[in-house]
């Protein structure tokens, strides 16, 4: 079994008197800038001057510089800008500015593990990834806990990459949580064939189908919406808790067995071919090649897309019970 790492097995010391740059002020970079900062540590943030996470990152009482000044000052430089723009930041901004041994460090393995970024050979080269969104990382961090983490090492120049990204993940607050290890490439696949699959894809799809067949076969779309998409929140909490069984365990007999004898005919062989198929097009490279693509084209198509899911009528409805349930602009 992979072995857990916590926070007492981790020391801070490797970051002691280091510069960090965290480079983007975004959901993670935001995050984690504030947490390795409550942390004790040295932290400087690099983003565009006059953008909008300029503001926001001086509004913390961060130290802030254009990307170049940040890179430059930086023992550890921590890649959290969106990674389809990470490659170009990259070739005129980050690489220009390194200092041999400098640490670089990803949130995910993407630009590194598909090569649309090739780090020179005196640096390392890590990753802590955390498993869960930006704003849990900062959140949890807050009530003295985690968000769990994967970390990697891809290049040791040094020979204490390991010792850094440990202290990078404890910084971050994600060793209170468990931190595992992995490599790039395991946390990207796994990463986007996770997401496409079962958390983003996956979830958002099977709620909507099962709230266009209540509405479709004539139930209150207010009904529908309780039923599918709230509730899953409430089962996904015990399973999260419980795991699987333990879900089982705390519905009612009825749900149990229904849920049990009819799950597997509606989630079925067919639809874990299908993942697989998913699964192949991420670990072929086919699935990074197309977003470029899509983003060299302007993400005209996800634009797209995004409109038709906007006008759905699980939004029309959902945007009323949510002002209903969290209050007047309470989302
Ligand atoms: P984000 O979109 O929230 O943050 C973007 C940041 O980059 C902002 O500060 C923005 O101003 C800046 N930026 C955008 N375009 C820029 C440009 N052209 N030049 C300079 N700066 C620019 O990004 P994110 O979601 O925090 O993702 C950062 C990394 O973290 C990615 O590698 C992502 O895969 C990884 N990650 C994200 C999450 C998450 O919860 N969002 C979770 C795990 C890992
Ligand atoms: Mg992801």
């Amino acid at each position: 079994m992979a072995k857990i790492i916590r926070d007492e097995d981790v020391s801070l010391e490797p970051l002691m008197g280091k510069r960090i740059a965290v480079i983007g002020y975004g959901s993670q970079g935001r995050a984690q800038a504030l947490n390795l900062r409550d942390s004790g540590l040295d932290v400087v943030v690099g983003v565009r001057r006059g953008g909008p996470s300029w503001g926001r990152a001086r509004e913390d009482g961060m130290e802030v510089y254009e990307i170049p000044e940040a890179v430059r000052q930086a023992d550890v430089v921590m890649m959290l800008l969106p990674d389809m723009v990470q490659p170009r930041v990259w070739e005129e901004q980050v690489r220009p500015n390194l200092r041999p041994g400098t640490v670089l460090d990803f949130a995910h393995g993407f630009t590194v593990h598909y090569g649309l970024i090739r780090p020179p050979v005196d640096v390392d080269v890590v990753m802590v990834a955390p498993k869960g969104p930006g704003r849990l990382v900062r959140e949890e961090f807050l009530r003295g806990r985690g968000v769990p983490a994967l970390v990697a090492v891809w290049q040791d120049a040094t020979g204490r990459a390991w010792d850094t990204v440990l202290a990078l993940a404890k910084g971050i607050g994600a060793t209170r949580a468990g931190v595992i290890r992995t490599t790039f490439r395991e946390e990207t696949e796994t990463d986007l064939i996770g997401e496409q699959t079962v958390l983003v894809g996956g979830l958002m799809e099977l709620i909507t189908k099962g709230f266009e067949v209540l509405v479709e076969l004539g139930y209150q779309p207010e009904v529908a919406y309780f039923e599918v998409l709230n509730e899953a929140k409430l089962i996904m909490d015990l399973i999260w808790r419980y795991g699987i069984v333990g879900m089982l365990e705390r519905v009612s007999v009825t749900a149990r067995y229904g849920g049990l004898t009819v799950g597997p005919r509606v989630i079925n062989e067919d639809v874990k071919k299908r993942m697989f198929e998913a699964a192949e097009r991420v670990r072929s490279g086919e699935f990074a090649e197309e977003l470029l693509e899509e983003y060299k084209r302007g993400m005209l198509t996800l634009e797209k897309l995004m409109n038709s899911r906007r006008s759905h009528m699980i939004e029309k409805v959902g945007s009323e019970i949510r002002r209903m349930v969290f209050g007047e602009g309470g989302e």
